[in-house]
């Protein structure tokens, strides 16, 4: 499914995980692929292709409706909330955008949530 929301072309597909009957969303804003963060997007698979696309469509009006976080893929401007690294990496919690580096994605997922995240699956190939 393609659309165009705000001005930008949102192009959200899903795809079947290999050996499994799971769907797991794609999304893409302005030709540019987005990862979903394992922080805000846990293990996150759906049953049926439709719901799927339906996740990654939304998901991209949502960045487009966040543009920082749009931004931080392409630009090293955002800065871990613990150490002050650069970084792009981020999850949202409570409709704001909190930095982390690698070193201090978990520690800043707890102080930010008060829980542990769950390690993603990595599915099997
Ligand atoms: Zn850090």
């Amino acid at each position: 499914m393609e659309i165009t929301y705000k001005g930008h072309n949102i192009k959200a597909t899903a795809r079947l995980l290999p050996g499994t009957d799971a769907w797991e969303p794609h999304t893409v804003v302005d030709g540019q692929r987005i990862t979903f963060d394992p922080l805000n997007f846990r293990n996150r698979r759906f049953n049926n292709e439709q719901e799927a696309t339906d996740y990654a469509l939304e998901y991209g009006k949502w960045l487009i409706d966040h543009p920082t976080s749009v931004s931080a893929d392409s630009q090293l401007t955002t800065k871990c909330e613990i150490c002050g690294k650069a970084t792009n990496l981020s999850f949202s919690f409570g409709g704001k955008i909190y930095y982390y580096c690698e070193q201090h994605k978990e520690e800043l997922y707890r102080r930010v949530t008060g829980k542990t995240p769950k390690k993603p699956a990595k599915p099997k190939k």
